[in-house]
């Protein structure tokens, strides 16, 4: 009989007090947001849809922001999340390497998205607002934010990728439940849902062109902002919890990380996995961060470095990032959090100077160690954390190949108990 230590818990106590904010440690500074005339954008101009603070956060040079008390009060309801040693999924593989996940799936909505939910509510809340917009891709985001808006007293409007929506119903009852309303996008509320549905009446939908529905509601209503779950710096910001708890609790284990993975939709569990390590990355040490991506949406290994807009209309501003263009269609992969066209300009930024790799996993693979995770740990992970879990295990083999082995953490950044359909329908 063997009964080991399997999960690294924090007191309550332990729950990281800031926000470690990673821009002023860029080995480069990020080139500004550009407006439609590419020149950069006020900070006014971002004043029509985000309170004060986030746009301050979203520019600031300053290492360590304070979390405010009720956004503490908030995430203490269900973090520090536990570091979890995978014994079992190591044995599976038969691997000496370590394998430890982060579990962020303990989250209210089931994934890292609560993190910064509850911030942006806040600030929103604390700025007067009273009703926000955003888009959800499988509904993970629209999920945490409706839950976010419940604690903190405000109305939401969630724009959600048509094929998402038929996938993924479920997540519309939870959105529904705490109060949220849910249109599949493309949508007749918005002028850019309504070209979209005129040019193909069939389409899919895509995260880009349900940003813009968003952002055009949220900048002709005064008292309606917009929130994005994803790309943007303040985003990041919120997600670092993760990587400060995944820090002490290494240290508890005795461990130091060789391999930091986490999947890359839009960058911001990979940003809170692996900012808080950007020091160290920089310092030489021995350390590699792995961005996982499907094969099917190539953002960071695949895309061009270039200028772009964050959705199809072009509301946003351009944003420096690795992108397939906005036109980009993603096929209807079950990852719906991975399907989008850019990345954070953070990790591209990252990305660009050296100081992390990018990954793209294929579709049979992310299914093969999806069902050896739930074998071994009895653990159903999201299709997006998938993707990591399986960069972990290939790179476990890879260097068991090689005779060696190393401390492997990934994030679960969510649970998979809502995309069951995705694993009902076996590649
Ligand atoms: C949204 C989401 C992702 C992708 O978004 P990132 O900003 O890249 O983290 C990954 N996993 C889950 C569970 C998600 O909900």
């Amino acid at each position: 009989m063997s009964i080991e230590e399997n999960k690294i818990f924090l007191p309550k106590t332990q729950i990281p007090k800031n926000w470690y904010n990673v821009l002023p440690d860029l080995p480069e500074p990020l080139g500004p947001y550009l407006g439609p005339d590419r020149q950069p954008v006020k900070v006014s101009d971002l004043a029509a849809i985000f309170p004060k603070d986030l746009i301050e956060q979203e520019v600031s040079s300053q290492a360590i922001h304070p979390i405010p008390e009720p956004v503490l009060e908030a995430l203490s309801i269900w973090r520090p999340t536990p570091l979890v040693r995978a014994r079992r999924l190591e044995k599976a593989l038969g691997v000496k390497s370590r394998i430890y996940y982060k579990d962020e799936s303990v989250s209210p909505s089931g994934s890292h998205k609560s993190n910064t939910a509850m911030a942006q509510a806040y600030y929103n809340q604390i700025a007067g607002i009273t009703r926000l917009t955003t888009e959800t891709g499988a509904g993970q985001w629209g999920t945490a934010l409706a839950i976010a808006a419940k604690h903190f007293g405000l109305d939401v409007r969630v724009f959600m990728v048509k094929v998402s929506l038929t996938q993924k119903p479920y997540r519309k009852v939870i959105m529904n439940l705490m109060g949220a309303e849910v249109f599949p996008s493309p949508s007749e509320l918005t002028k850019a849902g309504r070209e979209a549905l005129a040019k193909d009446p069939n389409t899919l939908g895509t995260l880009g062109l349900a940003i813009s529905e968003a952002v055009e509601e949220a900048v002709s209503r005064p008292d309606t902002n917009y929130v994005l779950g994803s790309v943007l710096n303040h985003v990041i910001l919120h997600q670092t919890v993760i990587g400060q708890e995944v820090q002490q609790q290494l240290a508890l284990a005795g461990e130091k990380p060789d391999y930091l993975i986490a999947c890359h939709g839009g960058g911001s569990n990979f940003g809170g996995l692996v900012t808080p390590y950007v020091p160290m990355l920089k310092s030489g040490e021995k350390l590699v961060a792995i961005a996982a991506e499907p094969a099917s949406c190539p953002t960071l290994t695949a895309g061009k470095f270039t200028y772009d807009a964050g959705d199809t209309a072009g509301f946003t501003p351009l944003m420096p990032m690795y992108s397939l263009g906005t036109d980009f269609q993603p096929p209807a992969i079950h990852a719906g959090g991975l399907r989008y066209h850019g990345a954070s300009p953070i990790v591209s930024s990252l990305l660009k100077s050296g100081l992390i790799q990018a990954q793209a996993v294929s579709a049979e693979d992310v299914f093969k160690y999806a069902k050896l995770l739930a074998y071994s740990e009895y653990v159903i992970p999201a299709p997006e954390s998938a993707h990591a879990l399986a960069v972990t295990c290939l790179k476990a083999l890879e260097l068991e190949k090689e005779g060696q082995s190393g401390c492997l953490v990934f994030t679960l950044s969510g649970h998979g108990l809502l995309d069951l359909s995705a694993y009902d329908q076996p590649i």
